[in-house]
């Protein structure tokens, strides 16, 4: 199984590193030197492996083969180097604001599933959402989820977290770490969540999957939802993860809302953020500024994002 993957992104060379936020950006001619090795089986260039250390703290054998750990992807033309895929329009949810209607529990077959995929990575896809309905509800979410990872994408999970405590799925997530795992947070009671869900034991459900996911050591990232069953719990649901005993870290807030004439990110003013897109100054210049479902919630009145680990 990889442990870097070194791709093409638009007009850059980039080496990532699934699991985390934070890639190295190389040349054309160091893509090729990598290239040239993967295929001959020669070990790692010296930069890389002090690269490796420096930005994953990663320590590579020098003398193996870079192929053991690296995965090459070839440069695709066209690039599409992100996608999001709803890979189920089901959900065991029904929320006041979600943007599905019917909510038919219809995917591809898995043969169809795996032919996507692999069109997405001929395409060039290194950043893949799945996201649904509700992905982790899809039969074939896991087999997917595995697929995606060894054709060398990035993957981020946007989930309602209901889900996270099954084995096999808490299992490929540690395996094979996602890129990111976001979690849409509802309310910080039962009768706030469960009303916007509309599915009795929803939070039970939510807290089920989030303690079963942070003792697996996957870390998180929150999208708070709030509306009006939640507008006087939103300070209870910033400090919910510490009431925990979970850490917090760095905030990255990507404010996504449909009360017109209402900002609500916490760290841009009104004037950098707009048209339900955060501007260059409130997101950071890197992957991470992947969109969230949140952008697609209708009556959401706030989001804001919180990373756990
Ligand atoms: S908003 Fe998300 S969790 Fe809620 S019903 Fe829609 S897909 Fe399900």
């Amino acid at each position: 199984m990889h442990q870097l993957i070194t791709s093409r992104f638009l007009d850059d060379y980039l080496v990532v590193c699934p699991g985390s936020i934070a890639g190295i950006k190389i040349p054309v001619r160091q893509f090729a030197e990598l290239e040239q090795a993967a295929k001959s089986g020669a070990p790692a260039p010296s930069w890389l492996i002090k690269a490796a250390r420096q930005r994953w703290a990663m320590d590579l054998a020098p003398a193996s083969p870079v192929r053991n750990y690296l995965l090459l992807r070839e440069s695709a033309e066209p690039q599409y180097s992100r996608a999001s895929w709803e890979i189920n329009l089901g959900c065991n949810y029904d929320c006041e604001h979600c943007y599905l209607g019917l909510k038919k529990f219809e995917g591809l077959s898995m043969a169809d599933k795996a032919r996507l995929l692999h069109v997405m990575r001929d395409a060039g896809v290194l950043w893949l959402q799945i996201t649904g309905g509700e992905p982790t509800i899809d039969r074939d979410f896991t087999d997917s989820y595995a697929l995606a990872y060894e054709l060398g994408m990035m993957i981020t999970i946007s989930t309602n977290g209901s889900r996270l405590w099954q084995p096999k799925i808490l299992d490929a997530l540690t395996r094979m770490p996602a890129y990111r795992v976001v979690v849409s947070v509802y309310g910080a009671t039962a009768a706030s969540y469960d009303g916007l869900t509309r599915r009795r034991g929803s939070f039970a459900a939510f807290q089920k999957g989030m303690a079963a996911a942070l003792e697996a050591g996957i870390p998180m990232r929150l999208n708070l939802v709030v509306t009006e069953h939640s507008a006087d719990e939103e300070a209870a649901m910033w400090r919910w993860p510490s009431a925990g005993g979970w850490s917090t870290t760095a905030t990255s807030t990507c404010p996504r809302r449909s009360t017109a004439g209402t900002s609500h990110c916490p760290r841009s003013p009104p004037s950098t953020c707009g048209s339900g897109r955060c501007s260059p100054a409130a997101m950071p210049v890197t992957p991470s500024s992947t969109p969230t479902r949140t952008a697609r919630r209708r009556s959401a009145r706030s989001a804001a994002t919180r990373t756990w680990t």
